[in-house]
């Protein structure tokens, strides 16, 4: 299957084909995106928590003021039995109870109900009691307290516990006052606690100014109107603020107003500042028979306490986002270009398996087609793994009955490789198991093949080579054995013909004098043996190995003034193809000059040059007996000189150099006079012995050019090249003289018959002969003993 067609995606979603910018984008804008909803989420989950702990906040807020509230009206409860249960009530007594209850209130005080004529009486009584002088006041036009105007009724405060530093207004008429005189009307009539309206407290510092009484009748059972009034004076900021978290940490700001007041007076509102949020929340206070509104909002401590993580969401999701997006691009454009390589490889290698698929095919081709050589390759076991149609044939199993079933071992002779084992584990110093014996190589053979015995499926023998290699694969790790097998058995049989027949050719040529070899010439050059037997070293002292490597070696020991004919006589058989034969000398280091007989047959060779089969011997012995012969042949056996035949050679050559180049030739012929006598008086023998003495004479006289024949009986000639007829005269007169000059032993005087002849321009050898045997005859006639010219020209 194509490697393409199950190419995953990147991140299981994205094309690989897809833009990495485009990639990049989307991821940004989905982030975006995601990040907008995510913090739409958590804005609208941070509100609604935000609102939440706010209403928990005022929630809390309210049960704590609303405590208080209570709180204070019980308390002012509590002062009110102490007063309907007590007879009469001291000052300390007042002061004793009225102190612990002091907590957020400003103060509590007792003010009894005084009718218009117990007034004086009790202004006395009181100032008694206190030693200074008392007075029911209240506050004139110009706001100070001065003695109060005549009424039915006063409320005076008597007893008071205060927090302030002013002290307390003591006399001060509540029913003076129109809103505490509302209020003790209303708490007289209700007969419960009362609640003025929001006041400006008399004695208080001006920031807690702002404050409500809280009255409390106080009657006693049997009475149906009340004694006096218990109340406490209540700044709204002290009973409100005091406990809480100070302005600046407080998330709260709050704001109280009396619902029942007309003109909506704040009476209590939070110093510190409004947050930005929204947040408000109204809650009802009950105090006595008062209700007050109180309004909550969110202060700025809370706004800063609960920021909203929106924007850290915003810039965290957009850089995320950002982040992921750059991954992202990074991914795919690297991913892509990862793709791309691998794609490239990938087509690669589907050209290289291509490759070697058609590499694979040829390979099994070869093997298949190699049918006269067995190939066989083994697994690392020796197991047999592939067995080629060569093998097939040469040893008879079929493929399948092998593969995988059969050992290289198997095939071979057991007794072979038992001793080549024994043989490889001796030279290499370890065990070599029989089976691997075939395939191991010592270092100093690798690479050679070696000879084997085979068995064939049907038992017979064969002989083989056999070359082992290793097999490894790409990587380089050896992964089994090689064997290639020749089959020998011809080859060996042909080779030991050959060797018999070499033996014998050897023997032959050792036998046989001289030597015998084959000689190629090609293209002009000089020549070489292709073969050379041992005979071949005594003809030319070169051994015969030398010789084949160059034959100009046999060129330098032939004769110079043979050996340019040798060369000349050789092309000339090359160039006819006729049978080559030469006698020529060599110069030997060690026999000096010898005779050499060459005689050889040419063969066209079918690439252009000749080859000659040949055999050379040497003749020296034959050429002394020929010269020998040739020698004995031209001379006179009794004297030892030249003999007719020689004479007439001599003549006939010279006169045919005498037709090329002209010249000079003289004929001087002679008889001894008288012979016959000599003989008849002394014995053939003696005679014998004149004819010796006569030629030792003149010889001795002659010169070198000079050739002195013996033409029959006791008649000589001398031929004198180079030699006119006076010359000659003159000669001739020097060889009558020294015959003459002296006597023989046993004969005496022995004279002779001397005629001269010389050549003339279109002369033959028969007109010199006769000339010369006519002036032989002139001086015979003459009487003998003397030297007889030719006769002139006709
Ligand atoms: P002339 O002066 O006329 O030449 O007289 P001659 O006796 O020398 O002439 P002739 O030709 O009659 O005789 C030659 C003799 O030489 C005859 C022969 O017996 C003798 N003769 C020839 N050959 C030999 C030889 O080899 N040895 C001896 N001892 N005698 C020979
Ligand atoms: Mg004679
Ligand atoms: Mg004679």
């Amino acid at each position: 299957m194509p490697m393409h067609a199950v190419r995953p995606k990147v991140l299981g979603f994205i094309s690989e084909q897809a833009s990495a910018w485009l990639v990049a984008l989307v991821v940004l804008l989905a982030g975006g995106a995601l990040t907008l909803i995510v913090a739409w989420a958590a804005t609208d989950l941070y509100q609604q928590q935000v609102r939440q702990r706010f209403q928990l906040l005022v929630n809390e807020r309210y049960t704590r003021l609303q405590e208080r509230f209570e709180e204070q009206e019980q308390r002012l409860a509590s002062l009110q039995r102490f007063f309907v249960n007590s007879s009469n009530v001291s000052r300390a007594e007042f002061d004793g109870f009225a102190q612990p209850l002091l907590l957020r209130a400003h103060a509590y005080a007792w003010a009894p109900r005084i009718l218009r004529d117990q007034r004086s009486a009790f202004e006395q009584k009181i100032s008694r009691q206190r030693g200074a002088p008392f007075a029911i006041r209240e506050l004139n036009a110009s706001g100070e307290l001065a003695p109060a105007l005549e009424r039915d009724e006063y409320v005076p405060v008597l007893y008071s516990q205060t927090q302030s530093l002013l002290g307390s207004p003591l006399g001060f008429d509540l029913l003076a006052q129109p809103l505490r005189r509302s209020a003790l009307e209303r708490a007289q009539k209700s007969g419960k606690t009362a609640v003025s309206q929001p006041m400006q407290l008399v004695g208080v510092e001006p920031a807690y100014a702002a404050g409500v009484l809280l009255v409390a009748p106080v009657s006693k059972l049997s009475a149906a109107e009340p004694s006096g009034f218990v109340m406490a004076v209540i700044s709204m900021r002290q009973l409100v603020a005091d406990g809480l978290p100070k302005p600046n940490r407080d998330n709260l700001v709050m704001q109280i107003v009396d619902t029942s007041d007309t003109q909506q007076r704040v009476l209590y509102a939070s110093s510190n500042a409004v947050g930005a949020s929204d947040l408000s929340a109204a809650r009802r206070l009950t105090l006595g028979d008062h209700v007050y509104a109180l309004t909550v909002q969110a202060s700025r401590v809370f706004d800063q306490a609960n920021r909203s993580s929106t924007s850290t969401i915003l810039s965290m999701g957009g850089l995320l986002s950002l982040l992921l997006s750059a991954l992202l691009y990074v991914l795919v454009s690297q991913r892509q270009r990862a793709l791309k390589l691998v794609e490239q490889r990938t087509e690669q290698l589907r050209l290289r398996e291509q490759e070697l698929r058609g590499a694979h095919g040829q390979l099994r081709s070869v093997l298949n087609a190699a049918t006269q050589v067995a190939i066989i390759a083994t697994d690392l076991r020796g197991v047999i793994s592939t067995f080629n149609a060569g093998a097939e044939q040469m040893l008879g199993y079929k493929a399948e009955q092998v593969l995988g079933r059969m050992t290289l071992e198997s095939l071979h002779l057991g007794a072979e490789l038992d001793a080549r084992s024994a043989s490889l584990s001796a030279a290499m110093g370890k065990r070599i198991v029989p089976s691997q014996a075939m395939l191991v190589q010592t270092p100093d053979n690798l690479h050679e093949a070696r000879e084997w015995t085979l068995l064939r499926e049907d038992g017979s023998r064969l002989t083989v080579n056999m070359l082992g290699t290793v097999l490894l694969d790409d990587h380089g790790l050896w992964v089994g054995h090689l064997a290639i097998y020749l089959d020998v058995t011809e080859q060996k049989r042909a080779f030991e013909a050959l060797a018999a027949r070499d033996r014998l050719l050897k023997k032959l040529s050792a036998h046989v004098p001289g030597g015998i070899f084959q000689f190629i010439l090609e293209h002009q050059d000089n020549g070489r043996f292709i073969y050379a037997s041992d005979g071949m070293r005594d003809i030319y002292e070169i051994d015969p190995g030398l010789l084949q490597q160059d034959a100009g070696k046999v060129f330098e020991r032939i004769h110079p003034q043979d050996v340019e004919r040798v060369q000349l006589s050789i092309r000339l058989s090359a160039l006819q193809l006729s049978h080559w034969r030469e006698e020529y000398r060599v110069l030997l280091p060690q026999r000096g000059l010898r005779w050499i007989r060459g005689e050889a047959t040419p063969e066209e060779l079918p690439g252009g040059g000749t080859l000659w089969h040949g055999y050379v011997s040497d003749i020296s012995d034959l050429k002394r007996v020929e010269e020998e012969l040739r020698a004995l042949s031209i001379t006179d056996s009794l004297t030892g000189i030249h003999n007719r035949r020689y004479f007439q050679d001599r003549l006939k050559a010279e006169m045919l150099r005498l037709n090329r180049t002209s010249g000079a030739l003289s004929l001087i012929m002679l008889d001894i006079d008288h012979f016959k006598r000599i003989n008849d008086q002394h014995g053939h023998a003696v005679g014998d012995g004149v004819l010796q003495e006569v030629c030792k004479r003149i010889s001795q006289r002659l010169r070198r050019t000079d050739v002195f024949c013996r033409l029959g009986g006791e008649e000589f000639g001398v031929l004198c090249p180079h030699t006119d007829g006076e010359q000659a005269y003159s000669l001739a007169m020097q060889l009558w003289q020294s015959l003459r000059s002296a006597p023989m032993d046993a004969v005496g005087t022995v004279t002779a018959s001397f005629g001269v002849a010389s050549w003339r321009v279109d002369d033959g050898i028969d007109g010199l002969l006769l000339r010369a045997d006519s002036a032989v005859y002139v001086a015979k006639q003459a009487g003998r003993d003397r030297v007889q010219a030719q006769r002139l020209r006709a």
